[in-house]
């Protein structure tokens, strides 16, 4: 019980990419060094995690410049380098953004993350998660520029290409599927209008644990600005109950940083909790008392053997020391609450 993991992104070494650009930072090895590069990150992304005792772990995101482009580049009919304007995330962090543009038909031509997951595999004992974008944060991070068929039908042609993914991860042994919905704390009417729908459609069929991480986006200050002076904390109110009728297995969710009354999490019961219980958005390391602390309150609502304890969303934009103390700090406070469970 009580299992750590993590919600997926560690911060890159500084030779891997420029620390101080935080999200969508450019590589810095030249082409032809960057895959060995990466090898060497995910090597340590790997080993700093079973340092500190991580339960459930992931390549750290290493090898991607962004969770959602790191899918995207695999993809035909996307370009992420000639970027377009949006208004994304209902305009709640920022007017508009650089945003990935959709130029042509959208194909899988061949597995896109498949051999990170063989190479993680190769270089851990622990259980993986591979993380993917959801289908709808996809849309919503994504210019149409060539089929004009509106959100819903997006979404669901790439919820088509996601599905034929997690297969094949799957297949090659993953142990968890993981997609990134913070999307769905934003539209809560295209949720239960097509959101919903789009993921089932995306794990139909996948055959290893199932997981859906939402959120309240980056601990970046512009995202930081806006939970100051949100009040309106009753997403997760609206969707749980809706999450709970569909046959994903654990849903991953921000209880740290945020405002979320965690009673909200008894409209969960049967699914794993991945209980965020480290805040991403400051470079101050919890202490193990305060994780417990935070693992306790939700005790009520969820089963000891279904509790995750997990970070509220990405850790890429922390420094390394810091990500690393906010690691042990987790795994500290899920052993203090252990022990009091007879665990
Ligand atoms: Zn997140």
């Amino acid at each position: 019980m009580l299992s750590t993991t993590l919600a997926g992104s560690l911060p890159k070494p500084a030779w891997l990419a420029d620390p101080g650009a935080q999200l969508f930072a450019p590589w810095v090895p030249p082409a032809d060094r960057l895959p060995e590069a990466q090898d060497d990150a995910v090597r340590l992304a790997l080993l700093e995690q079973e340092e500190a005792g991580i339960d459930i772990v992931s390549d750290g995101e290493q090898r991607r410049r962004h969770y959602i482009w790191g899918f995207l580049e695999g993809l035909t009919g996307t370009d992420t380098v000639r970027l377009g304007k949006k208004r994304t995330r209902g305009g709640k962090y920022v007017a508009e953004q650089d945003v990935a543009r959709i130029v042509g038909e959208v194909t899988r031509p061949r597995p896109i993350m498949v051999p990170a997951l063989a190479f993680a595999k190769a270089h851990t004992r622990h259980a993986v998660k591979v993380t993917l974008p959801g289908p709808m944060t996809i849309v919503d991070s994504a210019l149409d520029e060539h089929y004009g068929g509106g959100e819903e039908s997006l979404a669901m042609r790439f919820a088509a290409v996601l599905n034929a993914e997690a297969r094949a991860l799957a297949a090659a042994g993953a142990d968890v599927i993981q997609f990134d919905e913070p999307c769905f704390n934003i539209y809560l009417d295209k949720v239960k209008a097509w959101g919903i729908r789009a993921l089932e459609a995306a794990i139909e069929g996948v055959t290893c644990t199932t997981a859906i991480h939402i959120c309240y986006s980056y601990g970046i200050p512009r995202v930081l600005a806006w939970k100051q002076k949100n009040t309106e904390w009753g997403q997760y109110a609206v969707t749980l109950p809706l999450l709970r009728e569909t046959r994903i297995d654990q849903i991953s969710v921000e209880c740290a940083a945020s405002g979320v009354d965690v009673a909200v999490l008894e409209g969960a019961r049967g699914k794993d909790v991945l209980l965020g219980v480290i805040d991403v958005g400051t470079e101050e390391v919890e202490s193990p008392a305060l994780v417990a602390a935070r693992i306790r309150k939700a005790l009520p609502y969820v089963d000891p053997a279904r509790l995750f304890p997990c970070t509220d969303c990405g850790l890429v934009p922390r420094t390394r020391q810091a990500a690393r103390g906010k690691l042990q700090a987790l795994v500290e406070g899920a052993q203090l609450v252990r022990r009091e469970l007879g665990g």
